[in-house]
């Protein structure tokens, strides 16, 4: 699933390659699938797309936001697979979930593997989608201080226990992470995923919030993660820190044993020495 960090570098090589360009026919899948979450039938978006002109795109929490001048905008959202961006005479892949031509004979798929919303929205009604309407601050938006992240905390302690994972990963409460992004976040952090949140001190709290940031900008600066891909089919350059493949080799900074847990929905890799 893309996290933040690809999506902010999907918007920014759309724009260096797409911007500008005329829609010559919008498609929606071949593939049918269950989990993509479309707004218009077919005929819909082939005649609302027409002759459209690709303008700035950008990206907020899991969203991709791709205006079609004038007047519309392709929403892209909780998407994961592959948003492939091909030059005239590319071969289509087999299967896609939309399917855009560009008069310059260039196109564009989209492919999702678990699900995802490909939807298109009159220029403004794509800010009253659900999940969209009321996003919090994300990492990339200026509104995201230390100020604000010790009030978001201040109030998550007051509705429930909640630990470090379910701060990063659970109900959006910082929108674009999940649960890849959120364990190297932990491990530069130096925090146990289940450590309770209300026991955090001043100083910890610094270091969540350092690692949100550093960790966000260090995997945009490096193209995304390692196992996922950007426009041109390229994998990110990222290499993250915990996932499976840390189980074979010792912590980066201690040189211990990697641990593994299940813990809220997923596999969680931490170290037991710098984590705790
Ligand atoms: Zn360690």
């Amino acid at each position: 699933m893309f996290e933040l960090p690809e999506y902010i570098n999907l918007a920014k090589q759309i724009n260096a390659a797409l911007n500008g360009k005329t829609i010559q026919c919008g498609n929606l899948g071949n593939s049918p699938h269950k989990f993509v979450w479309y707004n218009r039938s077919q005929e819909e978006f082939t005649d609302l797309t027409q002759g459209k002109k690709i303008g700035k795109s950008h990206a907020k929490g899991r969203w991709l936001f791709i205006p079609f001048e004038p007047g519309y905008t392709l929403l892209f959202g909780e998407c994961g697979g592959k948003i492939l961006f091909h030059q005239a005479d590319s071969k289509l892949p087999k299967k896609y979930h939309l399917y855009l031509t560009f008069t310059d004979l260039s196109f564009l798929t989209a492919t999702t593997q678990m699900w995802g919303a490909m939807e298109l929205y009159e220029q403004g009604e794509e800010f009253k989608r659900e999940y969209v309407k009321d996003m919090r601050p994300t990492p990339i938006d200026p509104e995201f201080t230390f100020t604000y992240f010790n009030a978001l905390m201040d109030e998550s302690i007051g509705q429930k226990k909640r630990s470090t994972k379910s701060l990063l990963t659970q109900e959006q409460l910082i929108p674009g992470l999940g649960n890849a992004i959120a364990q190297d976040i932990l491990f530069n952090a130096g925090l146990h995923p289940r450590h309770p949140i209300d026991d955090l001190d001043h100083a910890q709290r610094g270091k969540l919030y350092a690692g949100i940031m550093d960790t966000v900008e260090e995997i945009t600066e490096q193209g995304g993660r390692y196992d996922e891909f950007d426009l041109f089919g390229q994998k990110g350059g990222y290499v993250r820190i915990m996932d499976k493949n840390a189980l074979e080799r010792p912590c980066p900074q201690c040189e211990g044993e990697i641990k593994k847990i299940q813990y809220l929905g997923g596999a969680c890799y931490f170290c037991p020495n710098c984590q705790q």
